[in-house]
């Protein structure tokens, strides 16, 4: 089955990564966000990146241009009925995860897979809330989309051999690529690389050593591109945060309980790159 309508729901950071790369690889993009601003801000955040591309003679002015004109961002969910393939990529709460997947039910062709890029929350769990639970699956990308070659598609307990045929498929098409995993909480990336920022968060907790000491010590010791507390801020403290509560919650084992500091900032508001305050400062 060849994808030629993507629907996206959520027009954040991920949304708009996964916009870009599906454009880019000439399929017609139509993203939903109930937020006007996200969707202002994921075409000037997608405009900047393909302009960085071209100023670095990686693509062309027409490929530029041609990429940007095949992304529609818009606040009504029904433009999406005409979609292919459907990725649900909003907030990580599994209420709004739900309640989107009930409105998606309605209005979705027969033939539609429809896949989460949730980060944590179990494929089996919300593919109940669709009647058509063998056409749901997950699709995990990674941040930022562009940059990251994986996509995790994970199989919960009623996911077709179809859907994870297509969505093989039209992870191989737009350039990434795709590993097979079973429904499990944290999927296989998340349940290593969170409790290990969790883990850098409890030592700058504690005074054990400074931030810039801690994220000196995984680049240079452990020959990490990022510190963990720089990606911590590049995926989202409250991402992390929800990441690791589904983790403690569903093995039911406190080695996964997230730090106290972490619970603090997302209290505060300070969630990292995307509101310009978290470990670091960002401009
Ligand atoms: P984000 O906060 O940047 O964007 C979330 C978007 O969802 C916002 O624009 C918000 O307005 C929108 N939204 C919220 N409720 C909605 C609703 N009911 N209908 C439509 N839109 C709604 O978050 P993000 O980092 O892009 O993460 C999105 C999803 O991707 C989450 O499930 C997250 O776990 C997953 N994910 C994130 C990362 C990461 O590194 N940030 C990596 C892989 C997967």
């Amino acid at each position: 089955m060849k994808i030629e309508a993507l629907g996206i729901i959520g027009a954040g950071q991920m949304g708009s990564g996964i916009a870009q790369v599906s454009a880019a690889a000439g399929i017609d993009v139509i993203i939903y966000d109930l937020n006007a601003s996200s969707v202002e801000r994921m075409v000037s955040s997608i405009e900047l990146n393909l302009d960085r591309l071209v100023a670095k003679d990686k693509i062309s002015w027409q490929d530029r241009d041609g990429t940007l004109a095949r992304i529609v961002g818009t606040t009504d969910l029904a433009p999406l009925a005409g979609a292919d393939f459907i990725i649900e990529a909003a907030t990580e709460d599994v209420r709004i995860k739900q309640s989107i997947l009930q409105d998606v039910g309605q209005i979705r062709k027969a033939e539609c897979i429809i896949a989460s890029n949730t980060s944590s929350v179990s494929i089996t769990k919300l593919a109940a809330t669709l009647k058509d639970a063998p056409n749901f699956i997950g699709m995990h990308f990674f941040n930022p989309v562009p940059a990251m070659g994986l996509v995790e598609i994970i199989r919960g307990i009623r996911t077709s051999d179809h859907a994870v045929a297509v969505t093989i498929e039209f992870a191989k098409t737009i350039g990434k690529t795709p590993i097979l995993v079973n429904n499990s909480p944290g999927f296989v990336v998340n349940r290593v690389l969170v409790p290990m920022i969790n883990e850098a968060i409890f030592l700058l907790q504690e005074g054990v050593a400074s931030k810039e000491a801690i994220d000196a010590a995984m680049t240079m010791g452990a020959n990490h591109p990022l510190g963990p507390l720089k990606l911590a801020d590049l995926i989202g403290l409250d991402t992390c945060l929800a990441i690791m509560t589904v983790l403690h919650r569903d093995f039911g084992d406190s080695k996964y309980r997230p730090a106290k500091l972490l619970q603090e900032m997302v209290d505060a508001g300070q969630l990292g790159r995307k509101t310009s305050q978290g470990f670091y400062t960002y401009q």
